[in-house]
């Protein structure tokens, strides 16, 4: 089990489990949510007796669509303080006891049920030459909680494939044009038009358990394309929200700009333009991130952002060691592109198990070595551990603080699946089962992007190279 799991394993069995959960009759219906026999409904939001197939998502005070559109909680009706506080405590228990009896939350069953209801709407809609047009995508950190305020120091506009897997385009693409860390914070990508929510199945990054404890839950985001789930072009409406790490909820709005005609696409990535610098990881964010930089960037702050997540392993940091300056304003293309090109060659998106840096305890990195600290990695994967150090700016040299630190990272050791793998050249979707036959890691759209990227990295990167030195094409 993940370490952060909070669910315990119900010793029932699953008859046992269904008894437990009834639907309740309200006004001569029956509801379409169960629940547990004690609980007296009190505290439940109304709309969570209601049929999903009825349900009208509702905006944000803010004006976002989010959390399936589902306004929880209307603290603006006339209750006194301790009242919504009473009603919080009630609903947070009867959520805990749904926990302990290893039962699925109403909150999670009513989600389920939009769920299934999107899932077959998307699919009665799927277009498959959709998927063979070019999209154009402009996305921006969003500045200040307004919805109504565009200002941004980041943006990035990508073109991208249709047929590109939400998942893949998150790891490969988009996370590392914005500067984030690969495999690291959870995310969510939330529909502005209903509020529909995608993440990553199977995750097991902290944030994400946080949030299904809570009543939340969302569409694998494997299951779907790009060109499943983006609305037609719209320059000043965004079409999604891309919410990346669910504790510091840096809030990212994606436009549509363009879907390029099938005859003007060729399905590879590229990245067209951007503006500003990303955030650092962990930097409590925005508000908190912008009265960082409004005020003198000290050494001591530059410091402090060169030894952050997304940038401690950042070239230019490691080259300039201490002389490394922090520009938020500053945006470089290439290497924005070479970290795209970096998590193509990769073999595989790594949904399993976060990053996750280990800093403190002198004897972890021994007990991890020896496999007895308790992480476990699930099956097909393995367990990573790279030593940290201060490189980014000390020039190498370990500080005293960072004696024993290491980072620990889960990591596949199977190749993509086929229906979600990109060419790891050029990031077009796979439709041939064409890989390198060495080491049979990564795909290729076609033979010119394979010995393109041979000569240019994988003959480098490729594990299982033969004494025959070219790989030859597999079928
Ligand atoms: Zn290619
Ligand atoms: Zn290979």
């Amino acid at each position: 089990m993940p370490p952060y799991t909070s669910t315990p394993a119900s010793t029932k069995t699953r008859k046992e489990q269904e008894k437990l959960l009834r639907p309740r009759v309200i006004n001569g219906k029956q509801t379409y949510v169960k629940f547990l026999p004690q609980d007296d409904l009190e505290a439940i939001h109304p709309v969570y007796l209601t049929d999903p197939a009825n349900f009208k998502p509702r905006r944000h005070r803010r004006g976002d669509m989010l959390e399936w559109g589902i306004v929880e909680l209307d603290m603006s009706v006339q209750l006194s303080m301790m009242e919504k506080i009473r009603l919080r405590m009630k609903q947070d228990s009867a959520m805990a006891k749904c926990m302990y009896h290893g039962q699925l939350q109403p909150q999670v069953q009513f989600i389920q049920g939009l769920m299934e209801l999107k899932k077959a709407k998307i699919k009665a809609a799927r277009d498959s030459q959709r998927e063979l047009r070019d999209f154009v995508l402009t996305i921006r950190l969003r500045s200040t909680e307004s919805a109504s305020c565009t200002k941004s120091l980041m943006s990035r506009r990508i073109k991208v494939a249709g047929a590109t897997k939400l998942s893949v385009f998150q790891d490969k693409i988009l996370a590392p044009a914005l500067g984030w860390t690969r495999n690291y914070h959870g995310y969510l990508f939330v529909d502005d038009n209903d509020g529909s929510q995608y993440g990553p199945d199977g995750g097991s990054h902290i944030d994400l358990m946080f949030l299904k404890d809570n009543g939340h839950t969302y569409l694998d985001d494997h299951e779907f394309s790009l060109a499943d789930i983006l609305p037609e072009p719209n320059p000043t409406k965004p079409a999604f929200h891309y919410i990346y790490d669910l504790g510091d909820y840096w809030f990212h709005d994606i436009y549509v700009d363009e879907i390029l005609p099938a005859s003007d696409s060729d399905g590879k990535v590229t990245l067209l333009a951007g503006t500003g610098a990303c955030p650092r990881e962990d930097g409590q964010g925005f508000r908190r991130w912008n009265e960082y930089i409004a005020s003198p960037l000290t050494t001591a702050k530059h410091a402090e952002i060169a030894n952050a997540m997304n940038y401690c392993e950042d070239p230019e940091v490691r080259r300039l060691g201490a002389r490394w300056r922090f520009d938020p304003l500053a945006f470089d293309l290439a290497a924005a592109r070479k970290r795209i090109s970096d998590a193509l060659a990769s073999p595989a998106s790594v949904p399993s198990g976060p990053k996750k840096a280990v800093v403190g305890d002198p004897f972890a990195f021994a007990r991890r070595r020896a496999g007895a600290d308790g992480d476990s990695a699930p099956k097909g994967t393995h367990r990573t551990v790279v030593p940290l150090s201060d490189a980014g700016f000390n020039g190498g040299k370990t500080s005293g603080a960072l004696a024993g630190a290491f980072q620990t990272e889960v990591v596949r050791d199977r190749r993509d699946k086929r229906a979600s793998a990109l060419c790891a050249c050029c990031g077009k979707p796979i439709t041939e089962p064409r890989m390198c036959s060495a080491c049979k890691k990564v795909y290729y759209c076609d033979r010119v992007c394979q010995t393109t990227h041979w000569k240019k990295e994988h003959k480098r990167q490729c594990t299982a190279r033969t004494a025959a030195a070219q790989s030859t094409l597999v079928k």
